[in-house]
């Protein structure tokens, strides 16, 4: 016989260490339970197969009981692991009675000296614990993103049946129950065992790869979606913002209004002043300086409202707090006064720096103006709002004289489509808060104790950063 059974053994069992610990390597930064399980069971395997092996030179208790011993717990451990893989964790106390109980049946049958009976208990519990990773291997191949444990299944199967033809054999009388013992079965289960292990382990690989570029694909959806909810958000507050100038429109076309009559007012006394030649030169001046301003003036309100209007994605970068509140006051201006509303600016010197974008920080103020200057209109008719810069944040309060936020709108404010009013839709404080925490910030409602709604807007703030020391 050209092949020794016990070289070829010691050859699988070689190649079985170096396969699990190169498996466990490769794999060892997504480690799992299931992984470690595996691998181990492989190295225990390992450890068996050159105990059976060695059998000749090493006592009983080596070469018998704690092999045969390692190769059941080898297998418990990879059962384990495929369960895990399957979201059916094997019981642990189980496993634990089924390798005592074995240990004492085996022991007893080896003490008693019936080696076929012993032989036969031994195939028997590793063909069926084969057959059990066999079988939940198939089924987590069934599993989308885990066909590669349809190989597990395939290589554990194929390993079952090769110790079903040995065990046939030696009842057959053939060969001797012993595992090594020479022959040609033993040469066909030596090399199914060594493609069944490359097999095995390979397919655990594919397994963990599958896995790898499933996740891979969903972290590439979840972006996409994320990028998809964010556009949807853009056009959304670009919708709010049109609609919020749509309910200013009125105060805003009196606004626009005032400039434009002085502008016409004082070019028709130009023009009669001209006509007349009974204007001084200086006069004038006077009135085309009046044209001028109030041009500008009227130009810079169109300006606003074109810039509040312009769709936009989010253009960061360092904006002062405060111009933005004096920008957005000024268009809620003639609003406040339409209701009757004081509106009280409490605005540092010092710029109020923040980091983000304008266009969507100006959406903030003006949503908490108009909530405040709605609110306080019929009411104690102010509304205050304060900046303030410090501890590395910036905090802008809106506090207005009205009947502040019922219990309800205290809990849900803030909700997209919450709304107490007749011709809200709800999403002014949304968008808000949306905003404030891509910001890196926070925006909460309360009550002030006075009485009134209390809104305050906190974000990072951006001063520059002290000078490096020496
Ligand atoms: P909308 O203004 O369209 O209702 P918002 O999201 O801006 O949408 O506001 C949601 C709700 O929060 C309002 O309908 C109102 O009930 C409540 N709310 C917001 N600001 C105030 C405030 N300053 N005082 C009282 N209630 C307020």
């Amino acid at each position: 016989m050209i092949f020794d059974a016990r070289t070829g053994f010691l050859f699988v069992s070689a190649l079985h260490l170096l396969i699990a610990v190169a498996l466990w390597a490769v794999l060892a930064r997504r480690r799992t339970l299931a992984l470690d399980l595996w691998c181990g069971g492989g190295a225990v395997f390992a450890v068996a197969l050159l105990l059976l092996s060695l059998r000749p030179l090493l006592p009983a208790v080596l070469g018998y009981t704690l092999a045969t011993l390692l190769v059941i717990v080898a297998a418990l451990l990879k059962l384990h692991a495929i369960r895990l893989e399957l979201g059916e964790p094997e019981p642990v106390a189980r496993s634990i009675a089924l390798v005592l109980a074995f240990l004492l049946l085996y022991e007893w049958l080896r003490v008693d000296a019936d080696e076929r009976l012993r032989f036969f208990v031994m195939m028997l519990v590793v063909m069926l614990l084969g057959a059990r990773i066999a079988w939940s291997a198939w089924r987590l191949g069934r599993r989308p993103g885990c066909r590669s444990a349809y190989w597990i299944a395939v290589a554990h199967g194929a390993m079952v049946l090769v110790q079903a033809i040995r065990a046939g054999n030696v009842a057959l009388g053939r060969f001797p129950p012993e595992l090594m013992s020479q022959g040609y079965d033993a040469l066909m289960f030596a090399m199914i065992l060594l493609i069944a292990v490359i097999m095995a382990n390979m397919a655990w690989l594919g397994l963990a790869l599958e896995r790898l570029v499933q996740a891979q694909i969903a972290a590439a959806a979840a972006q996409a979606r994320s990028e998809e909810t964010r556009v949807l958000g853009e056009r959304i507050a670009h919708l709010e913002r049109q609609r919020s100038l749509g309910l200013l429109s009125a105060s805003l076309g009196h606004e626009l209004k005032q400039p434009l009559t002085a502008v016409l007012t004082n070019a028709q006394l130009v023009r009669r002043g001209l006509a007349g030649a009974r204007l001084t030169p200086d006069q004038l001046l006077g009135f085309v300086d009046r044209i001028i301003d109030n041009t500008r003036r009227a130009s810079g309100i169109v300006e606003q409202i074109r810039g509040y209007l312009r769709p936009g994605s989010a253009a960061v970068g360092r904006v002062d707090l405060g111009q933005v509140v004096r920008e957005v006051s000024e268009l809620v201006a003639a609003e406040a006064r339409a209701h009757g509303v004081r509106l009280s600016l409490e605005l540092p010197a010092d710029p109020v720096t923040v980091r983000g974008d304008a266009l969507q920080l100006s959406q903030v103020v003006l949503n908490l103006l108009r909530n405040a200057i709605e609110a306080a209109a019929g009411h104690a008719a102010f509304v205050s709002v304060r900046a303030v810069q410090g501890d590395g944040r910036a905090l802008l309060t809106v506090e207005d004289g009205g009947p502040g936020l019922t219990p309800a709108a205290l809990q849900k404010a803030g909700q997209p489509f919450f709304t107490t009013k007749a011709g809200g839709l709800g999403l002014g404080l949304s968008i808000s808060r949306a905003i404030a925490e891509q910001h890196g910030g926070t925006l909460r409602l309360a009550n002030a104790p006075a009485g009134g709604a209390r809104a305050e807007l906190e974000l990072p703030s951006c001063a520059e950063p002290p000078a490096a020391a020496g």
